[in-house]
């Protein structure tokens, strides 16, 4: 059943049909850069500002419903182009690239659109450009090789104590740099009973597998009572130790995190969720509650953002958002390249400057600010943490090390210990010890300067 709402934009009042079917109108299926300075942090914003300009008639009742959301996601130009300012050449250029890849955004995610700005790093995620066609012949369709390595429909089964399940390919927004862009054409499925049935069959028959993750799509778009049904089933199976969710609904419709999700999720811990916060400006009152909901149902989360360019693509904007992630206790997990994925070329980045942001941010914050960042290789060669080179030579007994700050120092590496000399009794050598540590330090020839051989 389709189903109208009233939407107030700029000028004139606009309906917004639902391209949502009618059981999802009941409920949604489910270069070394160095940082001189930091710039002062910001408390989470708030999107008021794009609410009452683009959707100020929507009731707080409706603004706060996901399923409002999720039932008025802006999925064509037509509804695009009264919301957000697009030329004509602009809208037939959407136009094309949708025939292709689709449109889906969330009215919140678009109420965090700047329309003044024309580098907007929430626009660039979620409006289609022309370059995801004219550069569409380079990359793969599935990169990662997830087909390859899925052992039942539904079940990627790549590392041997992981497993993946696809609930559904449905995801309340279509963010332009997808992994699995391919997926976006089969037009909105969520995982039958009799697949789930085979997956829970793979799963309890291997042993090895200790930790689930629940991906999509996302799989926060089934129904809490269908993630309920899947989830007490996987709690049945003894080995599985973890579960964990993949989703980005914390970012682009938080109010999907509700009591009662929240509520249901406690009762099947340990969970974990890992979400994907690009942009400092993606972190609003709204997502911060969000995230907080979970942690206080003791729901972890994790952060794993894309490096893209022109959104986040330096040190400064990532180092802002990790700071900004920890205020609101969720953890910058991984920085991933961008995959090699067919329409996604144009936001790709080399390599290179993922390494250099790792190098711009160690030793100028926390070790807790620093995701690992890591490429996801083709073919199921699983992923590889990228980061500075910090050892310039190791032998058996010194390794050559390069701080943060360029200086090189010489760092004594233990020999194996000789069995006879690994047993000995320390307690012989006490007083001789004691009286060795009240020595000062130069009396030693334990003089740090001379392990710093070159200073950069
Ligand atoms: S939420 Fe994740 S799976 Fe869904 S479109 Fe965005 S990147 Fe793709």
């Amino acid at each position: 059943m389709a189903t109208a709402y009233q939407i107030a934009p700029r000028t004139e009042k606009v309906t917004i049909e639902s391209h949502v079917n009618s059981e999802v109108d009941e409920e949604p299926p489910g270069k070394r850069v160095v940082i001189h300075k930091v710039e002062e942090e910001e408390p989470p914003s708030s999107n008021a500002t794009g609410r009452n300009r683009l959707f100020r008639h929507v009731p707080d009742t409706a603004w706060s419903d996901w399923k409002w959301h999720f039932r008025n996601r802006i999925t064509t130009v037509d509804q695009l182009s009264r919301l957000v300012p697009l030329s004509t050449e602009e809208q037939a250029q959407i136009q094309l690239v949708t025939r292709r890849y689709p449109l889906s955004i969330t009215p919140y995610y678009l109420s965090l659109i700047d329309p003044g700005d024309p580098d907007d790093p929430i626009s660039k995620q979620a409006i289609p450009s022309i370059m995801e066609l004219t550069m569409g012949s380079l990359g793969l369709e599935d990169p990662l090789g997830e087909k390859e390595d899925s052992v039942v429909p539904g079940l990627v089964h790549r590392y041997p104590d992981r497993a993946l399940m696809v609930l559904t390919d449905i995801c309340p927004m279509l963010c332009r740099h997808c992994t699995r862009k391919r997926e976006w054409r089969h037009g909105g499925w969520v995982r039958p009973d009799d697949e789930i049935e085979a997956i829970l069959g793979y799963l309890r028959c291997n042993r090895q597998i200790r930790d689930v993750i629940l991906s999509g799509g996302d799989p926060l778009t089934l129904s809490t009572q269908q993630l309920e049904r899947i989830i007490a089933r996987i709690r049945e199976i003894k080995h599985i130790e973890i579960i964990r969710i993949g989703s980005r609904f914390p970012v682009v419709l938080p109010q999907r995190i509700d009591a009662e999700l929240c509520a249901m999720l406690s009762k099947y811990g340990p969970i974990w969720l890992n979400t994907h916060f690009n942009h400092p400006r993606e972190i609003t009152a709204e997502s911060a509650a969000a995230c907080d909901r979970l942690l206080r149902a003791g729901v972890p989360v994790n952060n794993q953002s894309v490096l893209l360019k022109g959104i986040n693509d330096n040190a400064e904007t990532i180092l802002k958002l990790c700071h900004g992630l920890l205020k609101i206790k969720v953890r910058p997990y991984y920085l991933f390249q961008c995959d090699e994925v067919q329409g996604t070329e144009h936001l790709r980045t080399p390599v290179e400057t993922g390494i250099k942001i790792i190098e711009g941010m160690r030793g100028y914050t926390s070790g807790l600010a620093i995701p690992t960042f890591v490429v996801d290789l083709v073919q199921s060669g699983g992923k590889v943490p990228l980061q500075p080179n910090y050892v310039l030579s190791m032998s058996e007994n010194e390794l050559l090390l390069k701080n943060y700050e360029g200086q090189i120092f010489r760092y004594r590496n233990p020999s194996v210990p000789v069995q006879s000399e690994a047993a000995a009794p320390v307690s012989g050598h006490v007083e001789s010890l004691l009286a060795e540590n009240s020595r000062p330090a130069e009396d030693k020839g334990e003089v740090n300067a001379d392990r710093v051989i070159l200073r950069s």
